[in-house]
This record gives structure tokens, C-alpha cells and sequence, in this order.
């Protein structure tokens, strides 16, 4: 008694992508496929009616038809209206549910409150009620709006009788992107149902390109001792010891950059820098930052946010974290307010306590471009 149409004839121009938007890979499967499955089991599921342009219509057909054998492939329009107009012909259900196949993520339980809907009321579109304000106009804005106005997505459900008459009254001077237009004029106002923010319609590029993310960790620890210089974050602190080590020993440095290797499983700084490497003697630890830089950036991430913690009993270090901070959002390219140092002291106890070391512990956020 259901029949389903799946609009997918549009080219996807604004996705600047070199095939039709709803042929784009999402985890294994396209976007069609995904927004087609999403309806299969519909109960009362009589039919459903893929829209596709020339071009597609044999990819379409071989992608579809091992789903079900209810699935139907049939030739759009110039226009999203014309492609409805074109489905209807086919449908034969008492109800019609019309859907974008660009919105692949519709769920199982919105589909039923717009099944529930429309045989109960006649009608179902799925509206979110706007929290920003809408203005209207053409570079200025002419009027605002806020209270009332509805975000509208698919799927949308009529009578098919009632649908397919609109449609049959639509004119050349009517400009109509949905079909709750369609009815609104030539019927009624439609009935609503609650949408979803992750029904998202895929348009832009960055619609496609999900982030992926990772979390790395490090930790660090130096000795502490007389006659050398005590460098945290590449800032130069005064004080009466300082770290040992085959570098610069600066411990904050270490930390980040084996959170950030961690992050990409990448091993750790021993590995890529080794001690017994005269190269690395003395070295500046904020260019050894640059190459784990480098080796994240071959991985396709880059840093997003950065939080150590500096296990200190002395000096007193709270006047050099801005500056730390500043060198280490500088070397990550990452704003200063990305970067998270926090410090404390051991309350005199242990190794740490009694001025024998300093240690770091840091955690590292990166994406994909
Ligand atoms: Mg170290």
C-alpha cells in the first residue's frame, strides 16, 4: 500500500564532484545505495522508484536491483519537480513517500513517524523549527524571521491521489524545490512531523569529506642537574639546575612530540631521533618538533589541540607557559589557545619532589585535513 520514490537524477554540481553526488563512496557503499536501504524495509513496501538521468540509469540498475526486486529505476527531468512528475506515473501505492537520495541518513524511526502520519493525517513532512534567525532578501536583508519558520526535509508523504493531482495542476511559471510546496499550493498546507538534524542533505564538497580523528599520548622525564640549562617548550628558564640529556633535554618538547607520534603510530622520539646518533647531540628539541611535524603531516593529519602537564617542584614556572605556549602553538600551527600547559608541583615527594627530575605527561589531538 506504500510506494517510495528516491529523487537522484540531479548532476551534484555544487559537490563539485566528477560523477553524480549520490555515486560517492560512504564507508563501503554510495550514498544511493545507502538512502535506498534505508526504505527497504518499510512495511507495506510495495514499490520504489529510483529517479536517475541518462547517464546514470545503468549504474543505478546494476547497483539496485540485487537490494530488491520492488526497486524501479526511471528516467528524471530537467528538474527535481519534473522528475517527481515523471516517478508519480509509476506509483501505484495509496501513500507515496518522496525522498533525496542525498539525504543518506535519514533513520528508521523518522520514517515511521512519516508513515504513521500520513496514513493517519493524509500528509507528513519532516520540519525542524529554526533557532536562527531567517532573513530574506538579495545582499540586504529585507525582512527577518524567526518565529514559525520550519526547516524542511524529506521524506515527504502524501496521498498519492492528492500528490499526483497537484502535480498534474503545476504550471510553467511555478519554481518549486519540494513537494510540500506542490501540495501547500494546489491542496493543503501539509501536515508536519518532528525532523532530524542528522538527516543532512549532502551538497558541498566538505559534506563528503568526513574528518577522521585520533588521540596520541606521551610522556617524559630528565634528570635534573647542576651545570645545565633548563629549556621547557624551547623557552630558556632560569635556575640553578637543569636537564640532562643527549639533546636539549627538554622534556615539555618530548612529550608533545611522542603524543603527536603516538597519535599517528608512529613509534616514539627514541626511534626516529636514537641517543647514540652524534646528530642529535645538543639538538634543539624544537626542531626535532618540525620532523614529527612532517612525519604527522605524511600520515594526512594535523594537529588540533595539544594538553600537557609539567610535574615540576622547581622552579616556579607559571610566567613562562605563555611563552611555552606561544613556541608550541607556533611549531604545531595551532592557535595558542590550542595549546593546554598546565603545571604542578609533587608536594615534595618522590623523585620529582625532591628536585631529582622534571616529567611531562601530554595527550595530542589530530585530524585529517
Ligand atoms: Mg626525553
Amino acid at each position: 500500500m506504500l510506494s517510495v520514490i528516491i529523487t537522484a537524477a540531479g548532476s551534484g554540481t555544487r559537490a563539485k564532484l566528477d560523477k553524480n553526488k549520490v555515486l560517492f563512496d560512504l564507508n563501503g557503499e554510495t550514498v544511493l545505495e545507502r538512502a535506498v536501504k534505508a526504505f527497504l524495509p518499510v512495511e507495506g513496501l510495495k514499490e520504489l522508484i529510483v529517479t536517475a538521468n541518462a547517464d546514470d540509469e545503468k549504474t543505478f540498475i546494476s547497483l539496485l536491483s540485487p537490494l530488491s526486486d520492488k526497486i524501479k529505476v526511471v528516467l528524471g527531468g530537467a528538474t527535481r519537480t519534473q522528475s517527481v512528475k515523471n516517478a508519480l506515473d509509476s506509483v501505484s501505492g495509496k501513500y507515496v513517500l518522496i525522498h533525496d537520495a542525498a539525504r543518506p541518513f535519514v533513520s528508521n524511526e523518522l520514517i515511521k513517524r512519516v508513515v504513521d502520519k500520513v496514513t493517519t493525517a493524509g500528509s507528513a513532512v519532516p520540519v525542524i523549527l529554526s533557532t536562527d534567525t531567517l532573513g530574506f532578501g538579495n545582499g540586504k536583508i529585507e525582512s527577518v524571521r524567526r518565529n514559525g519558520c520550519y526547516r524542511i526535509q524529506t521524506p515527504q508523504a502524501f496521498e498519492t491521489a492528492l500528490i499526483k493531482k497537484a502535480y498534474a495542476s503545476i504550471t510553467d511559471s511555478d519554481d518549486f524545490t519540494d513537494d510540500s510546496g506542490v501540495y501547500a499550493k494546489y491542496i493543503a498546507p501539509a501536515e508536519t512531523v518532528e525532523g532530524e538534524e542528522n538527516n543532512i542533505k549532502l551538497t558541498y564538497p566538505s559534506d563528503f569529506a568526513a574528518k577522521k580523528s585520533r588521540v596520541g599520548t606521551g610522556f617524559d622525564l630528565h634528570r635534573l642537574v647542576e651545570g645545565r640549562k633548563l629549556i621547557l617548550g624551547g623557552v630558556e628558564i632560569p635556575h640553578n639546575k637543569g636537564l640532562l640529556g643527549h639533546s636539549d633535554a627538554d622534556v615539555l618538547t618530548h612529550a608533545v612530540m611522542d603524543a603527536l607520534l603516538s597519535s599517528v603510530a608512529e613509534r616514539d622520539i627514541g626511534y626516529h631521533f636514537p641517543d647514540t646518533d652524534e646528530k642529535y647531540r645538543g639538538a634543539d628539541s624544537m626542531k626535532l618538533l618540525e620532523k614529527v611535524m612532517e612525519i604527522v603531516k605524511k600520515h594526512g593529519y594535523k594537529p588540533v589541540n595539544v594538553a600537557a602537564v609539567v610535574m615540576a617542584e622547581k622552579p616556579k614556572l607559571m610566567k613562562f607557559v605563555p611563552a611555552m605556549t606561544e613556541n608550541l602553538a607556533k611549531a604545531l600551527s595551532i592557535p595558542a589557545a590550542d595549546v593546554g600547559i598546565t603545571c604542578t608541583t609533587l608536594e615534595g615527594l618522590g623523585i620529582i619532589g625532591e628536585e631529582q627530575a622534571i616529567a611531562v605527561r601530554c595527550d595530542a589531538l589530530v585530524e585529517t585535513f
